[in-house]
């Protein structure tokens, strides 16, 4: 029986990178972005290489366009019970010219987003008696100059996600997050333009600073997710994940 995924924010970074990774896993997987034309790379590349995926345009702090989403995923795919929550942005901005918006916008895509995508495929999961969730974190959970937003979602969505394995054990539903440090992706490019500081120069000196001496790649973020969403980590359950190079940022 082939199972499901929705891997939310798939078009591009971290997401396509674990959508791809989840159907050569052997899931079925809905690239799930906010335009799904921009989710057709990402799907072509899976069907190329014999997997199947569908793209599906969606705004996760919606709740309206989650429902949608998932229920398209049901007809489409089949039930999921698999999800990560991976969409994100940033907002980046010292605490005194942070902005209200920038607060609202950031918290609403990374923690109204992952509860509103989790509320409505746990539905599906707990009817499986088998899920996995597998939430983005950051190692910016730990505190990050311009970051006050993006960080408490960050330590959030720690909690949301021991919350969520203490309640969907019982359901065999495990949920995990992953926090990882510098990955190279168009994320970390916007932060260097910001700065004024070429890409290859910001990348090269983040590299310096980290333990094994080289940036993250969207494939080394993939690989543990492909870990948390195995029938082997069933046992493995609200845990934290810091895929940083060293053990912080
Ligand atoms: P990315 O390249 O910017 O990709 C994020 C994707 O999420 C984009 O395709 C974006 O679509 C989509 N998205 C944004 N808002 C959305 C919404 N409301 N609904 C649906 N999709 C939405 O980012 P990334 O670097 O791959 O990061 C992926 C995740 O890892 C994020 O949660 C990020 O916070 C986390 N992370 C990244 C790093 C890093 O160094 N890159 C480090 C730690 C954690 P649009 O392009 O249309 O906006």
């Amino acid at each position: 029986m082939t199972r499901t995924a929705i891997v939310t924010g798939a078009a591009r970074g971290i997401g396509a990178a674990t959508a791809q990774r989840l159907a050569a896993d052997g899931f079925a997987v809905a690239v799930l972005d906010l335009d799904e034309a921009a989710c057709a790379g990402t799907v072509g590349s899976i069907v190329d290489a014999g997997g199947r995926a569908i793209a599906v345009g969606a705004n996760v702090a919606d709740a309206a366009s989650v429902e949608r989403a998932v229920a398209r995923v049901v007809d489409e795919l089949g039930a999921p019970t698999v999800l990560v929550n991976n969409a994100g942005i940033i907002r980046d901005n010292l605490l005194f010219k942070m902005t209200e918006d920038d607060w609202d916008a950031v918290l609403a895509v990374h923690l109204r987003g992952a509860f509103l995508m989790s509320r409505a495929v746990q539905e599906h999961q707990v009817a499986a008696r088998w899920g996995r969730i597998v939430n983005l974190s950051s190692t910016s959970a730990l505190g990050n100059r311009g970051q006050a937003n993006y960080a408490a979602a960050k330590a959030g969505m720690q909690g949301f996600t021991k919350t969520l394995a203490i309640e969907l054990g019982r359901y065999g539903v495990t949920a995990n997050a992953i926090a990882p440090g510098f990955i190279v992706t168009d994320m970390t490019r916007s932060t260097a333009e910001r700065m004024g500081v070429p890409f290859e120069d910001f990348v090269a000196h983040a590299a310096t600073e980290i333990p094994v001496q080289r940036a993250g790649t969207p494939d080394d973020i993939a690989a543990a997710a492909s870990f948390f969403c195995s029938d082997e980590a069933g046992f493995v359950s609200g845990q934290v994940l810091y895929v940083a190079g060293g053990p912080r940022a």
